[in-house]
């Protein structure tokens, strides 16, 4: 059975889902429970990143609206706000464990800019240095049109590959990749390990996010997709139980593990 081997950076992707209620409102005690176990890791020596969705699902609860803005400007509106709650939780919450988070907001276009690129890289590296953690989104107020990543499943991808991170953990809210829709289809079984990603695979994620999200298992399938690629493990698992990650790095078999491609 493939498992982590050798961690020494990581980069943990959180969804909407996880990290919010159906109100739309922050699930303290899960964001709390996160924030111990990826303080830990990162006390044990593995540089850890964390990208986070939620800017624009808290930022649509915080000013009251009763769903996600059908228009760019009033997602983009939504997402200022929602990003500074978040920011503030985690800085409050990672303090408490005596960790200095730095936030880096990112579009598509710092990734394809060499000169930009390089920069980017050069900021997570001397924050790893400094020992602080990074916490990431994409700049959902102003990457807009046809430059936004859009997903941050696949965001987590091309962070972990630009940072040349050694796994990839994506947190859902179910126990990992099933061969059908697990909330339809009551014989849809989970898939322990992927070595390849296929077309069937594909077909088997269907399906789209919540009310607050945007994700779903084909940007995952995708996400792993770049990440294997570039050779980094990846493992889809439940948000639910943060402590999980544990196991992931203990070498136990959880959620569905992609194996990264050995070149
Ligand atoms: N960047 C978006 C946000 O913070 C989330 C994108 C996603 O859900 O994948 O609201």
């Amino acid at each position: 059975m493939p498992i982590l081997k050798n961690v020494k950076r990581i980069v943990v992707k959180v969804g909407t889902s996880t990290l919010t209620y159906d109100t739309g409102k922050t699930n303290i005690r899960r964001m709390h429970k996160l924030v111990s176990v990826l303080s830990d890791i990162a006390n044990s020596g593995i540089e850890t990143a964390l990208v986070t969705s939620g800017a624009i699902g808290v930022g649509v609860s915080k000013l009251g609206l009763k769903e996600r803005p059908e228009d760019t400007p009033g997602r983009q509106a939504a997402a200022t706000v929602g990003q500074c709650e978040l920011m503030f939780m985690y800085d409050k919450l990672f303090s408490e464990y005596g960790h200095t988070v730095g936030q880096l907001l990112i579009t598509k276009s710092d990734v394809e800019n060499d000169e930009r690129r390089e920069n980017l890289i050069n900021a997570f590296d001397k924050l790893f240095a400094y020992g602080a953690i990074p916490v990431i989104n994409e700049n959902d107020s102003v990457a807009v049109d046809e430059i936004v990543y859009g997903d941050n499943d696949s965001l987590s991808a091309i962070v972990a590959k630009l940072i040349r991170a050694d796994a990839l953990i994506i947190l859902t809210d179910t126990d990992g990749f099933y061969d059908a829709d697990p909330g339809s289809d009551e014989d849809a079984k989970l898939i322990p390990v992927i070595n390849e990603i296929t077309d069937e695979l594909y077909s088997a994620a269907g399906g789209c996010g919540s009310k607050f999200s945007t994700g779903g298992m084909v940007t995952k399938l995708h996400a792993a997709q770049i990440a294997t690629d570039a050779g980094i493990d990846t493992i889809v698992m439940n948000g639910a139980y943060p402590e999980d990650i544990y196991k992931a790095l203990d070498g136990k078999q959880i959620g569905t593990f992609f194996t990264g491609n050995r070149k």
